[in-house]
């Protein structure tokens, strides 16, 4: 079966979407992007993921293609044309193809580029990682410093990535003045005598939609939790580690920079998380 796309209002089969070779999102990372999880062929926390997208607009004053009720007759329709049961939906606005490149803003008519792709992941919550837990490496953090805009602009971790990967690897946890921000493409979290602690939010790191849920399902089950800062040296010494992204929903971490964190295996407090972070998702999920 062909993948149908949506392209700036059109449907089409994936080798038929085009866009500009001058887009701004091509020429200079001038664009947003969400990825909100399917499961069941239900949208996963749709609401949380269309806010924070309206943010990052907002903070770049890039114009929105469409309002949000809009986004998610998009979303439902590329589900239901995909016959999409578990993955992940895609969604990239950028400030659109003025016909030239010029690094000054276009008009504020320029039509802004919408995309969204589907991306099929059967069993995406029975991901087998979740059972041995991932290897991560500590790399310095060398992105923009508005990381709290969901922006294009993924070289570095997409190197960072890379850099796990030579190391044998699953992912990378990047370091600033000491302390770690965020995993590539993750939030990241620590767990000691029963605390979960979690770098605070600010223009550090990306505000997760699962990082909101969790935090809020770990609360209301009376457990503690800090968000504050961390170091590589503070993480290894603690009782169990995860991340968390929409793609991943609460993945557990058992070494870091090849010391075991914990007894080296998935922990009881991030499996638990898990449980709970999709029972109360899947519960909320959206058709
Ligand atoms: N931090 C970064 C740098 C990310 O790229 C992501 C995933 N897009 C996250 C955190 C997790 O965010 P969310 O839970 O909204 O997927």
């Amino acid at each position: 079966m062909t993948r149908i796309v949506y392209v700036n209002g059109e449907y089409l089969p994936e080798d038929q979407a085009k866009v500009s070779v001058f887009d701004r999102g091509f020429l200079f990372a001038d664009g947003v992007y969400e990825v909100t999880s399917v499961l069941d062929g239900k949208l996963i926390d749709f609401e949380g993921h269309a806010k924070r997208l309206a943010r990052s607009l907002n903070e770049l004053d890039m114009r929105a293609p469409c309002d949000s009720d809009r986004l998610l007759e998009i979303h439902r329709e590329l589900i239901a044309r995909n016959a999409l049961v578990d993955g992940m939906i895609y969604l990239q606005i950028t400030r659109g193809a003025p016909n030239d490149r010029d690094f000054a803003y276009p008009a504020r008519e320029t039509e802004p580029t919408l995309v969204l792709f589907t991306q099929s992941k059967p069993g995406l919550a029975e991901n087998p990682m979740a059972k041995t837990g991932m290897k991560v490496i500590s790399i310095e953090d060398q992105r923009w410093g508005r990381r709290d805009i969901k922006t294009v602009q993924l070289l570095y971790p997409s190197m960072g990535k890379m850099m796990a990967k030579a190391a044998g690897c699953d992912d990378a946890w990047m370091v600033e003045d000491g302390a770690v921000t965020e995993g590539t493409s993750n939030n990241a979290y620590i767990i000691k005598d029963g605390t979960i602690i979690t770098r605070n939010i600010g223009t550090e790191i990306l505000h997760g939609i699962t990082r909101a849920a969790v935090l809020r399902f770990a609360r209301e089950a009376q457990m503690k939790v800090e968000e504050r800062a961390f170091t590589v040296a503070e993480a290894q010494a603690a009782d169990e580690a995860f991340i968390t992204s929409a793609s991943t929903f609460v993945m557990p971490v058992v070494e870091l920079d090849g010391k075991p964190i914990g007894t080296g295996k998935p922990g009881p407090v991030a499996a638990r998380l898990r449980e709970v972070y999709l029972e109360e998702s899947r519960k909320a999920a959206m058709h």
